[in-house]
């Protein structure tokens, strides 16, 4: 992906919000508008890996006899969009190493809106911790026996870091202002994935094939309008993205879709949620009578459909920086032309290529 050359890096960077704002986090028992529960589906679109077995690092990760992802892999996964999104601190950098806007939130009563829905906890004596207003169960599997297939992935890893590609592109600095992404490799739905030949690895992994179905649930309490928003747009983001890439003049077409779990560089692990039911939690009868929800109210089919809209309008309708790049790094669009792949040592040893940064977007 490199300028000049004909392939595309697996990744980008994504410029974040510019500002962040911080607040004590709305806990109040009493405060049960906006508490509910989410069912979603997952699908993978190119094969999924998620390990963690103990004894057996091939196998996709097992428990009580299913193949599952875990909750804190979609927790992971959604939190950095929400990060990127809705402004949120950079959760890794405690000290503010580039850019102590970002720098990651340390007060339980001061908190950014991704450290507000996710959680977090204090660092050092005494620390407090705040557990977070969303709560994801493990996804799943449908399938009794997910189809699956041993494959030979064949990650890199730089010896050095060539500086250049993680460069925040908007202002061509090193300034902690931007996040790395993965695009969709569409092409990868089914093949055997490509070895690169820098300082390579082989593993065998084996992963699920396309099409495999998953069920997760998200419980939510007492999220503010805007966190309910947000939540709802990085589960559901959109349908229809129009984008054009910038060099090469690309356009791509489609819904955006995630990407999860291991070798995503390879194009493991594109999926698409589905939000199939959402119920607001009624305000407990006993003291909220006069409000007059005293049941549960469900959004299914139309209605959700309906309600989805309403929610994600802002994020939807939003035309920053941030929202384009990232409708262009998420966009599924089954006829990209392009391939991906890392530049070869030779490429990294040229001198004249140490000041290459990466194809615009
Ligand atoms: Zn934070």
């Amino acid at each position: 992906m490199p300028k000049d050359e004909t392939f595309w890096n697996p990744y980008r960077l994504i410029p974040v919000q510019d500002t962040i704002s911080k607040k004590r986090p709305l806990t109040d028992e009493k405060f049960r508008a906006n508490s509910g529960r989410i069912y979603c589906t997952i699908e993978n679109l190119t094969p999924l890996f998620i390990g963690g077995n103990r004894n057996n690092s091939q196998q996709f990760l097992i428990s009580n006899g299913k193949h599952i992802i875990p909750g804190s892999s979609l927790k992971g996964m959604l939190r950095s969009l929400a990060e990127i999104i809705g402004g949120g601190c950079s959760v890794t950098d405690s000290n503010g190493q580039f850019n102590r806007t970002y720098t990651a939130c340390n007060k339980v009563d001061s908190l950014c809106v991704t450290c507000r829905m996710f959680g977090m906890m204090e660092r050092g004596r005494g620390a407090r911790v705040h557990k977070g207003k969303i709560f994801i169960s493990d996804a799943l599997t449908r399938e009794e026996k997910p189809e699956t297939k041993l494959f030979d992935v064949q990650l890199f890893s730089h010896g050095t870091r060539h500086e250049p590609f993680y460069r925040t592109p908007q202002t061509g600095r090193l300034d902690g202002k931007s996040r790395k992404f993965y695009f969709h490799q569409p092409k990868r739905k089914n093949s055997a994935l490509e070895p690169t030949n820098i300082q390579k690895f082989v593993d065998k992994k084996n992963a699920i094939l396309p099409g495999c179905q998953f069920e997760f649930e998200i419980d939510f309490v007492s999220l503010e309008k805007f966190e309910l928003e947000l939540l709802v747009y990085i589960l559901a983001l959109e349908e229809n993205v129009d984008v054009i890439i910038e060099d090469g003049k690309i356009p791509l077409k489609g819904p955006m879709r995630h990407k999860l779990g291991y070798a995503k560089p390879l194009g493991l692990g594109s999926c698409r949620i589905d939000l199939n039911k959402i119920e607001y939690f009624a305000a407990p009868a006993e003291r909220f009578s006069s409000l007059g929800q005293t049941e549960n109210i469900v959004y299914e089919r139309d209605a959700l459909k309906t309600l989805i809209k309403t929610l994600t309008h802002r994020f939807v309708s939003d035309t920053s920086t941030t929202m384009q790049q990232l409708r262009k790094m998420m966009v599924w669009d089954e006829n990209d032309p392009r391939d991906f792949a890392y530049p070869k040592n030779h490429w990294f040893n040229n001198a004249s290529n140490s000041e290459k940064a990466l194809k615009h977007i």
